[in-house]
């Protein structure tokens, strides 16, 4: 389906074209005349199927059609990197439609938060706001919510995951209750569902089928310890029988990045690590090293994994084994585009179990379950029987979510420095501490950290396209509008504001 067929507001179909959308993917077909029709939508749809367009198409067909001079769209997100990413796709399509919009996040350097402040203060059409930075910011008073027509909630799963729960009610609360809503998770579980009914009103419901994984990738098993994972890793690797080229490896613990990076150096393999403790400006070199092929490791931890745009890899590692089945296939889709192959490692340990088997039933496939631990003089490997951690009734997630002592990964423990921000404490000195935080300037180029992997791979984003800053505070601009379908005189010859000198 083309983008035409929607009819949608001439300048927005211009924007499209320039960000090269030849066809609607199938997310933004089946999203986009929801949307439009004003219907409230719950969307299951993981990062890399075009569901950032899906929902932003159609508000901005919304936007560029009325006259408002006020912000009418708040999206929220878990991460800095997912609200700079958008931000930067509405920069891509607001050269066109003369829509602008702000990201609001934490985890920046000292001058971030008067930046933000002045430019919530002056006011944009659409804010994209990680939930703790925004509360504290809205405490401030000089937020202004009492006109939002549009609400989004993207990866909702992960906001509630990283404990923002409370602070999306909270905000919730403050805007109008005659709104539209979206929420947009790669996940369904039960909680979203019920967090669902408290925040939208009747909503439509769109579920994308998981693809399987593809045929060419070689998806192993492994039994292993905690404790063993290095020595098997380093095994693994060594004696792989396509040469490592490029690998990410996920771990579930921010605070074994450092851990594996050093094994790895010190067993001559160069890999680096990233993870909410590396500051913004540290973890986009980074990636763009990565992905120029500077180095072929990279070590990350599972929250950051979703939002990070890199694939044709020749393996990935669950260093852990992934909570969510559907990230599962995610991940090692990265591997094995088109008509390549890749190796697809998965580590088992004596509390994940039930995890694979919620793998495998997706996947529809059971992989073998290696135990090579002994043979390798690294001692016995655990038994593979899930049934030992009992299974929940909902048939969902049958592990203890983050191990036998409760505790979840750090990497989801509220932080100041986390990956989106802290869910905010409610202390007023956890808000004082953050804000004072020294925090980094988002890179000048922004690093796209779209993904994903079982889709199809599709054309570069906006963050190409314009290569602007996507942190800076937007002027607003004079609209011109006309009616539906009726192009502004002058809209293509106008450029997006100018950065502002801090960048
Ligand atoms: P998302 O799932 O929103 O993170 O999008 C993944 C990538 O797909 C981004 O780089 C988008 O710019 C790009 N994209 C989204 N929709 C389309 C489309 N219809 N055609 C081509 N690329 C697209």
């Amino acid at each position: 389906m083309t983008f035409s067929e929607f009819n949608l507001h001439d300048d927005l179909l211009a924007g499209v074209d320039a960000m090269n959308y030849l066809k609607a993917t199938p997310i933004q077909e089946m999203a986009i005349p929801k949307i439009l029709d004003g219907r409230d939508l719950i969307a299951s749809a993981q990062t890399g199927t075009g569901k950032t367009a899906a929902y932003l198409i159609p508000l901005l067909d919304k936007i560029s059609h009325a006259d408002h001079d006020h912000t009418s769209t708040l999206i929220l997100v878990p991460t800095r990197e997912l609200a700079k990413q958008i931000d930067e796709q509405v920069e891509g399509f607001g050269y066109f439609v003369q829509a602008n919009s702000i990201a609001i996040y934490g985890g920046g350097k000292g001058d971030d938060w008067d930046k933000q402040r002045k430019a919530l203060e002056t006011g944009a059409d659409i804010i994209i706001a990680t939930p703790g930075r925004l509360i504290a910011h809205m405490q401030l008073g000089y937020v202004k919510f009492d006109k939002i027509d549009y609400l989004v909630l993207d990866e909702a799963d992960k906001m509630l995951d990283m404990g923002f729960s409370d602070d999306i009610l909270n905000i919730v609360d403050k805007i109008p209750a005659k709104r539209q809503t979206l929420l947009f998770s790669a996940t369904m579980p039960n909680k979203i569902r019920e967090f669902a009914k408290r925040i939208l009103t009747e909503p439509e419901e769109i579920r994308l089928a998981v693809s399987k994984p593809a045929a060419g990738i070689d998806q192993q098993f492994y039994l292993a310890y905690d404790n063993q994972k290095l020595p098997l890793l380093a095994h693994l690797i060594k004696n792989s029988e396509k040469p490592v080229q490029s690998m990410v490896l996920f771990t579930s613990k921010k605070s074994e990045v450092n851990g594996i990076v050093r094994a790895l150096s010190k067993l001559g393999y160069e890999a680096r690590g990233i993870s909410s403790d590396l500051e913004q400006d540290d973890r986009e070199v980074v990636l763009r090293d990565f992905k120029n092929k500077a180095f072929p490791i990279l070590v990350a931890t599972d929250v950051l994994s979703r939002g990070i745009d890199i694939d044709n890899l020749t393996h990935v590692v669950n260093y852990d084994t992934p909570r969510d089945a559907e990230d599962y296939v995610h991940r090692i889709g990265r591997t094995a585009r088109a008509a390549t192959t890749g190796t697809a490692i998965t580590f088992i340990s004596d509390q994940e179990q039930n995890r694979i088997v919620n793998i495998e039933k997706l996947i529809e496939r059971e992989i073998d379950k290696r135990s090579i631990t002994e043979e390798l003089g690294m001692g016995k490997s655990p038994v593979f029987d899930p049934k030992r951690f009992g299974r929940r009734k909902d048939g969902g997630r049958g592990d203890n979510r983050g191990g036998r002592d409760g505790r979840r990964p750090n990497d989801q423990r509220p932080s100041g420095t986390g990956s989106g921000e802290a869910r905010s404490d409610r202390s007023g000195k956890g808000r004082r501490d953050r804000r004072d935080k020294p925090v980094p300037q988002p890179a000048g180029e922004g690093v796209a950290m779209a993904t994903d992997s079982a889709e199809p791979a599709l054309p570069l984003s906006a963050t190409h396209v314009n290569g602007q800053p996507a942190d800076k505070p937007k002027r607003r601009k004079k609209r011109r509008r006309g009616p539906r379908g009726e192009k502004r005189e002058n809209g293509q010859e106008q450029s997006p504001s100018p950065a502002p000198a801090a960048e």
